[in-house]
């Protein structure tokens, strides 16, 4: 009986089990693999790895920008016309300041707490990005707030949102 992808050490049935017990075969699955990003997101993370360089599309049916790049506009359904760059500078629209730890999804780890997180709407965009905000304290941040992007080093660059360390206020926090 094929009982699925079981490539490598399953087995183990119990050679008893309890009539009424639910069939039970305990294995460990490793399985690695790697899938293409598609078109638009190789070339939009292309462009933050090797320059910096955030982009978007636009839509000519409305004219939005969206962020990250689409092939097809999630507001009309038309195909997005022309690629074109956003940010780095933005505005926050949205944010919270994190101050429960949970283990980072993306490290594995958990993040240092407190740390502010925000929808971004970058310049020329029309759609917000999420990110983490240099910024921690509640008083310091608003909505409406000009922030800036912060790249990783070129070396430490791997073409993911993740090479924006966070973002910065663009006008300095005062301890007033
Ligand atoms: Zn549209």
């Amino acid at each position: 009986m094929d009982r699925g992808c079981h490539p490598q050490g399953y087995g183990a049935v119990s050679p008893t089990p309890p009539i009424d017990s639910a069939l039970r075969l305990e294995y460990v699955a490793n399985f690695e693999y790697s899938y293409a990003a598609g078109r638009f997101a190789s070339r939009f993370m292309n462009a933050l790895r090797t320059e910096a360089r955030i982009q978007g599309t636009r839509c000519d049916a409305c004219d939005k920008v969206l962020v990250p790049p689409r092939p097809v506009c999630g507001l009309c359904l038309e195909r997005t016309a022309e690629w074109v760059d956003v940010g780095p500078g933005g505005v926050i629209t949205g944010y919270t300041v994190v101050e429960v730890p949970f283990i980072d999804p993306m490290t594995g780890i958990k993040r240092p707490i407190p740390y502010g997180f925000a929808f971004v709407r970058l310049d020329g965009a029309d759609t917000n990005i999420y990110h983490f905000l240099e910024e921690s304290r509640h008083d310091k941040i608003s909505i409406g707030m000009r922030i800036t992007a912060v790249f990783k080093p070129a070396p430490e660059r791997d073409g993911t949102l993740a090479d924006i360390i966070h973002f910065r206020a663009e006008e300095p926090a005062t301890d007033e």
